[in-house]
């Protein structure tokens, strides 16, 4: 029996997470779930799962939760140190960081120091700060098991090969809504359009960094640090079937790859399962509903967020996190109406040449680029406002 805590069990990826676990209650059992908003799913999921404990991030939703479990054994806290403390309980085996964006680094790296194995859907925690949080989790031989796809994928194809065998790897990109669109298009999109992702059903966030190709960014930052590669061993592919989840080339020229039918609970049943396997009764693929995958070059020049990424990731330092924290500000905008499509990149590149750069950044720095880059974006979105 493995024991399991959730961290953004309300989440897109928290709920898929539930339903495997639901459907395997001999081989796991959720200790801990947290939710930020949605009181009414989290308190249906404690009813359901019964975890020793329930955190609502959102303080102010603390009483809610707490009176609609009173009459249980399930513990109720709220705020990010209980977050943090969801993250290392010790009766945990393994901790899914589930919650979106940065708010993800400081419970993930509780967990590490709590000595627990990740299974890590949370990629901006490597956008972010990836040197520090895997020196960590080697520091306390923690496991670190990629729930994007992507990553699941080179992680599945690299068992049992060794790091210096790697040529390169090959992270595959649906496209998004917008692929084969141009810049006059993208102008004018609205967020109802970029919210229809043509593959998969996610959170919005990420749907929207996928349309606008700052997912695949994050991605390939996300793939240099879980796989220790440099940027040039890192390629994105476009192929908007989403069924070769991603390949690794070897030095030999061999190339693995690793397929199957666009659906999250897959990786994050393997990632639950591994180093084994556990069967599952989830659909399976048909090659005559797929008689043709096709693979073409991403358009970098239409979709800017690709190049600021990779520029990010050679600058090094603290530039990725500056990325990261400009992009959460820039979909949030955008969300609510208040920039165009095009200009998410526009800001995010400003952020990048006026935030202070800090070549060896600490916890704190990290913390505080984070913190003052959320504060120039604002500020870029406000004057455009105007
Ligand atoms: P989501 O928006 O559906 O869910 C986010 C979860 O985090 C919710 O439980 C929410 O309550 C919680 N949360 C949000 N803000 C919080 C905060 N400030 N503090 C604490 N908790 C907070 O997001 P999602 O689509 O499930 O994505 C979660 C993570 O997984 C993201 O990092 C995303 O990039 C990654 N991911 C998602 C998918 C997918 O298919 N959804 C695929 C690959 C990777
Ligand atoms: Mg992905």
């Amino acid at each position: 029996m493995k024991n399991i805590s959730i961290l953004g069990s309300t989440g897109s990826i928290g709920t898929q997470a539930l339903s495997v676990i639901g459907a395997h209650p001999d081989l796991y059992k959720v200790i801990a779930i947290t939710g930020q908003t949605n009181t009414s799913l989290l308190i249906s999921q404690a009813l359901e799962f019964l975890p020793d404990l329930v955190v609502v991030s959102d303080e102010t939703r603390y009483s809610e939760v707490k009176a609609a479990l009173s009459h249980t054994l399930i513990r109720v806290e709220a705020g990010v140190e209980a977050l943090c403390e969801a993250a290392c309980l010790p009766k945990a085996d393994l901790v899914l960081t589930a919650i979106v964006g940065s708010a993800g680094l400081k419970p993930t790296i509780t967990a590490i120091e709590a000595g627990k194995d990740i299974a890590l859907a949370n990629k901006e925690t490597l956008v972010m700060a990836g040197d520090l949080v895997m020196r960590l989790a080697q520091k306390h031989g923690v496991k670190i098991i990629p729930v994007d796809s992507e990553h699941s994928a080179i992680f599945q194809c690299l068992v049992g090969e060794a790091h210096k065998s790697i040529e390169k790897i090959y992270l595959t990109a649906s496209g998004g809504p917008f692929r084969g669109k141009d810049r006059n298009f993208l102008a004018g999109v609205t967020k109802a359009e970029a919210l229809k992702h043509p593959n998969w059903v996610m959170g919005a966030k990420i749907t929207i960094d996928s349309a606008s190709l700052m997912n695949k960014g994050l991605e390939v930052i996300e793939a240099k640090w879980l796989f220790g590669l440099e940027a040039d061993q890192i390629e994105v592919i476009v192929h908007h079937q989403s069924i070769v989840h991603s390949l690794v080339q070897f030095i030999d020229g061999s190339m693995k790859a690793q397929l199957g039918l666009p659906d999250m609970k897959l990786p994050i049943h393997y990632s639950f399962a591994y180093p084994g396997r556990i069967s599952s009764d989830f659909e399976r693929f048909n090659f005559m509903d797929y008689p043709e995958l096709t693979f073409s070059k991403a358009d970098r020049k239409t979709f800017r967020n690709l190049d600021l990424a990779y520029e990010a990731l050679r600058k090094g330092g603290n530039m990725a996190c500056i990325v990261n924290a400009a992009n959460e500000v820039v979909v949030n905008a955008f969300l609510k109406d208040q920039i165009g499509f095009l200009e998410m990149s526009d800001v995010i590149e400003s952020c990048m040449q006026e935030v202070e750069f800090i070549a060896q950044p600490g916890l704190d720095n990290y913390l505080e680029t984070d913190e003052h880059t959320r504060i120039f974006a604002h500020q870029l979105v406000t004057k455009q406002l105007k």
